[in-house]
């Protein structure tokens, strides 16, 4: 029997991440199998005991799960703990661990940006938003600033993290080294087309990261990049949040720059077939 993996989300809808892990798998001729399990939020207990005895060997957790299956492990990081969220279930010899690698990969694209930004704007207070705050802050930059559209929920996220609350509306005031879009604005779909940040306003050499990573280039970006500055795109973060994953629950490599290939392609086809 090929060991169990696999992501639990409701509803769970289109994810990269069998994909991934499974050309993963495939790739280091691992016997392993990542499935999608839409699980409704009041079948998360009995699900976290299948996880124990069937067992099942790695998990992904994903919206609206992230925060109930802390209850259901016996160890969370340090990590997961300041964001409050558990994105990844491994298994440490009999323990049942919770990680949060939203942050890793938040983390992973920005190690070879030097100089590190001096400064960091965050656009969002959701899920996203947090790991940003949480990835910027282990990087170490020093001024981290958080701006949302309802400002109650930025002010508990700069609470939590003892960072700065903006005024959505003067979000762009400050020359941000770093601005980083946690909202779902530019996203295919409704959002499509849209941004959080005015193409006059990039400052010179800034980094402009998007957490969207469907469609690979958002407005936000091709603005950016049009205004000189360097481009990170969400695919970025998805890879190493994955790359993460997959070595805790292997202890083994993922070859990055296939993933990255596996990826680009889904993305690609996924948008030619909606046409
Ligand atoms: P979330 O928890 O629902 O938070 C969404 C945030 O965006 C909220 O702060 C919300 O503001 C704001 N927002 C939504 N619509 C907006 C609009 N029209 N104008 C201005 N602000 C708006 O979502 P999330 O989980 O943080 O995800 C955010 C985005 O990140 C999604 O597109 C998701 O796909 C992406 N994501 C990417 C990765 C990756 O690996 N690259 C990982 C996680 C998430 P209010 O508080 O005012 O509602």
């Amino acid at each position: 029997m090929p060991r169990a993996y696999g992501i639990i989300g409701w509803p769970l809808g289109h994810t990269l991440s069998p994909a991934l892990h499974n050309w993963g798998f495939g790739g280091l001729g691992l016997d392993a199998r990542y499935e999608a399990w839409p699980l409704k939020p009041d079948g998360l207990p009995a699900f976290m005991e299948r996880v124990r005895t069937e067992p099942i060997h790695g998990l992904s957790v994903t919206i609206p799960h992230k925060r109930a299956v802390m209850a259901h492990l016996d160890t969370i990081s340090d990590r997961a703990r300041a964001i409050g969220a558990v994105n990844t279930v491994y298994w440490d010899g009999d323990r049942l661990c919770g990680e949060n690698t939203d942050v890793i990969g938040v983390i992973a694209p920005l190690r070879g940006v030097d100089p590190l930004p001096r400064s960091a704007v965050v656009l969002g207070a959701g899920g996203a938003a947090r790991a940003a705050v949480a990835g910027f802050l282990e990087l170490g930059i020093p001024r981290v600033a958080v701006a949302n559209r309802t400002r109650a929920k930025a002010e508990a996220l700069a609470a939590d993290f003892g960072v700065e609350c903006l005024d959505w509306d003067t979000r762009t005031d400050f020359p941000w080294e770093l601005v980083c879009n946690a909202t779902p604005l530019g996203m295919s779909g409704d959002l499509a087309g849209e941004t959080p940040w005015n193409a006059d306003r990039f400052a010179e050499g800034a980094v402009a990261y998007d957490i969207v990573y469907n469609p690979l280039e958002t407005r936000f970006l091709a603005e950016a990049g049009a205004a000189g500055c360097r481009t990170v795109s969400g695919l970025e973060m998805f890879l190493h949040q994955g790359l993460a994953q997959f070595r805790l629950w292997t202890g083994r490599e993922m070859d990055e720059a296939g993933a990255r290939r596996l990826l680009l392609t889904a993305l690609t086809t996924q948008k030619n077939e909606k046409g």
